[in-house]
Formats: structure tokens, C-alpha cells, sequence
């Protein structure tokens, strides 16, 4: 079964391949397939957002693929009501500044007190597949939301996002780390697992 990723970002391709490796034939990005299409992320939940994304994706694709793979991801904070949440990127208003983002998170909490600091990171997994019901599937990580910068590694919201088990924040860990722990490996390990359970029920 030929897989087309709904995402040019090679670091999730590659930790993608890595664990759905031997559900599929093959598993191409969009820019090696050269694909160019764009899906509007206006639903209200993750699983919206990324069931939306594949279902069209395959529909636009279906003469050459198999199936389609996307993901939406974001933080969700207890104190905010689950804000920023699927508006995650544009938090501040301008998609996809980091900078922007974590200072409004921070100004929004600032009267929070450390106990009600309690977040958490979400993925939603969304798999659809010619001729049969999509899936989707949710990981998350649980933390808790510094009031200073911690590291430099990672990216968005990482730096404030503190992880009790490691007592580290997410920047502070390697890549190798926060992919043994994250939201984003918790939904592929999930997909991994219905798909291994459709297989035995096959046979
Ligand atoms: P995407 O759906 O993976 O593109 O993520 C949307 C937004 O959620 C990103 O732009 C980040 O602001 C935030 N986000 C998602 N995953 C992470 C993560 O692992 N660390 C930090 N921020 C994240």
C-alpha cells in the first residue's frame, strides 16, 4: 500500500517511516511526490483538522496513492480553557512566530499559580484510506508551563513546556529524548497498533 505524508517536514517524515515502516510499501512526502495542495485547518479540534486534511488530500490524490497520512498537533492549558489549542501556530496572530506566541502564553498566565499550570501537548493522527473508513488516533504528553525559558532545543512551544519525568523542559532535551516521549509518538505508536489488530483480524 503506496502512503503519501500530507507534510513536507522531514523530521516527522523520517520519525513517521520509522514507526509505520512495515504497514506500508512505500511512504512519500509531498514534495517528492510533487504534490502541491493546500487544505484550509479552520475545524475546531485536532481531529478535525487532520481527518480534514487527509480525506481531501487522498481525494486529490487517489489515482496514485493508497492512502493518506496527516497530523495536527498543539498545546493545550488547563488555566486558558484549552487555549491556544488548535490556533496553536498563530497564537498571537502571526502564524508561525514562536517568539510571539510564547510571550503571549506567558503574559496570559502570569497570575497563574505554579499548581494550575498543569498542559499538555496533542496530536491527532488521521489515516485515510481508499475505499475504507479513515482513523484517527490522539498521543499526548503531559507538563506543566514554566514561567522562564528553559534551552534551546526543539521548537514552538518547547522551551516553557516543563517535563516532570525528565525534570526538563522540552528544549532541554535531545531530539532523541522528546521523540521517545511525545505527543506526536504516542499517536503513531497508537496507529501502529490498530493497524497491527486490522492485519491479525484479516487473517
Ligand atoms: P503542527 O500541527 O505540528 O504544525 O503544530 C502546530 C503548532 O503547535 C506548532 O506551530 C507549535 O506552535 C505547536 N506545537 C506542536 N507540536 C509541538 C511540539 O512538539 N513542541 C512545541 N510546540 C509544538
Amino acid at each position: 500500500m503506496k502512503l503519501l505524508l500530507a507534510t513536507n517536514n522531514a523530521h516527522k517524515a523520517r520519525e513517521i517511516r520509522e514507526i509505520l515502516n512495515d504497514s506500508f510499501s512505500e511512504i512519500v512526502t509531498m514534495r517528492d511526490a510533487g504534490v502541491e495542495f493546500e487544505v484550509e485547518e479552520d475545524g475546531l479540534t485536532f481531529r478535525e483538522n487532520a481527518l480534514k486534511k487527509a480525506v481531501e488530500t487522498l481525494a486529490f490524490v487517489q489515482d496514485r496513492f493508497d492512502a493518506v497520512l496527516a497530523d495536527d498537533s498543539g498545546l493545550c492549558v488547563d488555566a486558558l480553557d484549552g487555549a491556544p489549542g488548535v490556533f496553536s501556530a498563530r497564537f498571537s496572530g502571526e502564524a508561525h512566530n514562536d517568539a510571539a506566541n510564547n510571550a503571549k502564553l506567558i503574559r496570559l498566565l502570569s497570575d497563574v499559580p505554579d499548581e494550575e499550570r498543569t498542559a499538555r501537548f496533542c496530536c491527532c493522527i488521521a489515516l485515510a484510506r481508499v475505499g475504507r473508513e479513515p482513523i484517527a488516533v490522539q498521543g499526548e504528553v503531559e507538563g506543566t508551563i514554566l514561567h522562564e525559558a528553559r534551552g534551546e532545543n526543539g521548537f514552538g512551544y518547547d522551551p516553557f513546556f516543563y517535563y516532570a519525568p525528565f525534570q526538563k523542559s522540552f528544549a532541554e532535551l535531545s531530539a532523541e529524548e522528546k521523540n521517545s516521549v511525545s505527543h506526536r509518538k504516542r499517536a503513531l505508536m497508537l496507529l501502529r497498533e490498530v493497524l497491527n489488530v486490522e492485519d491479525r483480524d484479516r487473517i
